[in-house]
Order: structure tokens, then sequence, then C-alpha cells
């Protein structure tokens, strides 16, 4: 099946200008999963991009190795947030504010690219595994992604590639980290209790919106 062979994918902001490659890519090397967390919701909601929400508010992500993401234009107009002080990573475009990845520190060599990046195309990387957090989705989801069975095998899944990322090198080169210093190669705001209060009230569950 050719589906099982490894391929280059393009990543691309919505305007173009963020433009870059995630090298090797096929169901079995890396996840494709959808979120349907808060905290994703409200960086889609921050961006001003809940466009790009499906319908119970979940967001598509590819999680891939760092040294197999790279952008070769417009890395230097992407931005990172993070939600609070220790939150994650979440990196953008700042030319037209695509969500471009989720990242904790580069002492974990995984890079949550953004399904916005793929256009649509998501064939190379398979089918959505499973779904995360559905509890917090903005109204109730019920496909199988969100099945305990689906969640077991993902997350077994999951360990075996960072596992191999980690035992092969995968985290360097990091697409949003200085090798050495470890500091993030691109200005990072970190949202204000009150900001990330504010976003809360457009994220679900809509019977515990705080
Ligand atoms: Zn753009
Ligand atoms: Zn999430």
């Amino acid at each position: 099946m050719t589906s099982s062979r490894t391929k280059d994918v393009e990543l691309a902001c919505r305007c173009g200008g963020v433009h870059g490659v995630l090298r090797r890519a096929s169901p079995s090397a890396v996840n494709h999963c959808i979120c349907y967390c808060d905290d994703c919701q409200a960086f889609a909601h921050h961006l001003g991009r809940a466009d790009l929400l499906d319908v119970h508010g979940g967001s598509d992500i590819v999680q891939a190795a760092p040294a197999d993401v790279s952008f070769d234009r417009g890395a230097e107009s992407i931005l990172g947030v993070r939600l609070s002080e220790k939150g994650m990573f979440r990196w953008f475009s700042g030319c037209c504010n695509t969500p471009v990845a989720n990242t904790l520190t580069p002492a974990v060599p995984f890079v949550g690219l953004s399904g916005a990046l793929f256009q649509g195309a998501f064939d190379q990387v398979g089918p959505v595994r499973a779904a995360v957090q559905a509890k917090l989705a903005t109204s109730p989801v019920t496909t199988g992604e969100t099945g305990a069975v689906a969640q077991a095998r993902m997350f077994a899944h999951v360990a075996r590639l960072l596992l191999g990322w980690k035992l092969r090198g995968k985290g360097w080169p990091n697409p949003f980290f200085e090798a050495g210093s470890l500091a993030p190669r691109r200005p990072v705001t970190v949202l204000t209790p009150a900001e990330r209060q504010a976003l809360r009230a457009t994220c679900g569950p809509p019977t515990a919106r705080r």
C-alpha cells in the first residue's frame, strides 16, 4: 500500500507566508489525533481562528519528530504564546494567525503540528487514531475515536514514537528552539490570568463554562 510509504508533506499557513515540510511522513511515523481540550480551543479563539475548530471544538494535531519538521519560508514570522506561565508553547504564523504547532520544552522530542498546516491533505499521515479530552468538547462527541480502545492504542503508539525519537536523537534540530541554549527561536508572550480567563468563556464544555 502506498499509504505506508514515507513521503514529504508540504506545510503552509493560510496565506502561504509560512511554508515548510514534514519529512518522511507516514501513518506509522506520526500520530494524527484530534484534541478537544479547552486550551487548544482557547488558542484558536485567541488567534481569532475559531473557524479552524471542528463542530465540537476539536483541533486536528499531527505529532511528529522535531527533526522531521522545518520551515523554508516565513520562519521569521512565527510567534509563540503560552496560555499561562507553565503552559505549552503554542506557535502560530504572525502573517495570518494560523496555528502552527504546540510543543513542550525541547527536552520532550515532539512537535504537535496544527492540522491547519496540511490544508486538508491528511492522506500521508493517515486517519485520526483517537480523539482526546472529548469531555471538554463544546458539544457531545460520539465517534469511535473517543472510545477507550482507540485511546489506549493511540497512547501506546505515541509512547513508541517518543521512545524511538529519543533513542534516534530526533529531538534536534528543533524548528522552535535553539540547540545548546534551548531558548525559543522566536518571541513568546504569556497571557495574563485575566486574558486566559476571558478565553475560557469561549470554550467547552457548555455546562461547565468558567
Ligand atoms: Zn500566513
Ligand atoms: Zn488540546
